[in-house]
């Protein structure tokens, strides 16, 4: 049964126009001349170039000109659900329609046939047929699954059959194309479909968080600095300074200790850490550390440049910044220790810490059974915990940024 709507399609069309738009400084779409060696003709809008779309190219360019951007916005939107409307008719449901509509956006209707038959195993003659839909039917039993392979496909198709590798200057877009239209793609699954791939997730009745789709998709993706962050969503809410448990003592930090906050009491979050560390009884019982993490937030109550006191030992409080997660009763674990994970590995990665033997257990520090939950079970919530950070680790990657050359008279260097 096709449920795909009309309003879900516009929608789909409006993401691929957010991918291929350029637009002005006042956010307009913008009409963009074309390097001789792209093959697309002279100028493109939106991705609408002159060469293959003579016509609306030319109506956007002419819109554009004469000041009317909502119309071209709009137009732009059409055109594009109507280039990758060949796709209608092979998925039944939205989040696979969308990334089929996508890739046929960028490798054309035969290219996202073809694109399709290898994720699902069936010849890829380029024409979406009788065995290529019952292969699909099946496939799309388990939609997330199948868009993962729809991803990694498309990967496949630009290195085996384009031919384009990784040292190509036009690899890293692709990778990053491929991947945000992943994830626009698993906004269109149905609450019940996203289970394949979270089941605690759906059986509590929460969404998936974006660290455990992150988690969840190929091994080889690149995590740039500042989605980790976005993704981290980290409050700061520091300890005031004066406050006994916030020496201010300086902190260059050469490892990360992690504990659990042995608080199964529901309620007991991040937040509810946080505000007990500027409270009267953490000063009095000397406690302070330097981030909480539950299911869905991450607060830091003093900067990794000072010392917290949550290693029962000098040696390691004045090493090593300090990592709490929750234990409480109505938390997600899995969310909050994919959390955790990707918050030790981005520290580990922008302090210069050695990963994996940098990312201690408070154990080391002292004897005490902390974290009590990933020590369980001969550390095997721990293993499984370090090997998360490892992999989260080694994908980072600084935050794309061009090089700038500031102007001769120096206004930023005020003798004021
Ligand atoms: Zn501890």
């Amino acid at each position: 049964m096709v449920v795909v709507t009309i309003e879900q399609r516009r929608k789909m069309a409006a993401i691929i126009l957010g991918y291929e738009a350029r637009r002005d400084a006042s956010g307009r779409l913008a009409v963009y001349s074309l390097p001789a060696e792209d093959g697309g003709g002279t100028y493109e809008v939106a991705g609408i170039n002159e060469r293959y779309h003579p016509m609306e190219a030319q109506e956007l360019a002419d819109l554009i000109r004469s000041g009317r951007h909502q119309e071209a916005e709009d137009k732009a939107i059409a055109f594009i659900k109507t280039f990758t409307d060949s796709v209608v008719g092979w998925a039944e449901t939205a989040s696979v329609e969308f990334y089929l509509r996508d890739t046929a956006f960028n490798r054309g209707p035969r290219g996202a046939a073809r694109i399709l038959q290898r994720a699902v195993g069936v010849e890829d003659d380029g024409v979406v047929g009788k065995d290529t839909r019952a292969a699909l039917r099946t496939a799309e039993r388990e939609p997330s699954k199948l868009l993962r392979a729809l991803r990694e496909e498309r990967e496949g198709y630009e290195r085996n059959v384009v031919g384009r590798s990784e040292t190509s200057v036009f690899w890293k877009g692709l990778v990053n194309r491929w991947n945000k239209a992943l994830a626009a793609a698993e906004t269109f699954l149905e609450p019940a479909d996203a289970a394949d791939h979270n089941e605690k997730a759906s059986a509590g009745g929460h969404g998936l968080t974006e660290v455990a789709r992150l988690a969840a998709v190929s091994a080889t993706m690149p995590i740039p600095l500042d989605e980790a962050q976005v993704m981290l969503k980290l409050v700061q809410d520091y300890v005031p300074i004066g406050n006994h448990n916030r020496p201010g003592t300086k902190l260059t930090a050469t490892s990360i200790t992690i504990h659990n906050t042995d608080n199964t009491s529901k309620g007991a979050n991040a937040a509810a850490h946080a505000k007990y560390m500027k409270g009267a009884d953490a000063q009095k019982r000397q406690v302070s550390w330097h981030f909480t993490v539950d299911d869905e937030f991450v607060f830091q109550s003093l900067p990794t440049t000072e010392i917290g006191w949550h290693c029962g030992k000098d040696e390691g409080n004045h090493t090593s910044i300090g990592i709490e997660i929750c234990m409480n009763s109505d938390l997600n674990a899995d969310a909050a220790y994919d959390r955790a994970a990707l918050l030790t590995a981005w520290l580990a990665y922008r302090l210069k810490i050695q990963v994996p033997v940098g990312v201690m257990q408070h154990r080391d520090w002292s004897g005490k059974d902390c974290p009590s939950v990933l020590r369980a079970d001969n550390n095997k919530g721990w293993i499984k915990f370090i090997g998360q950070v490892t992999d989260f680790h080694s994908r980072l990657r600084p935050v794309e940024s061009p090089d700038i050359d500031p102007p001769a008279d120096d206004h930023h260097h005020s003798s004021a």
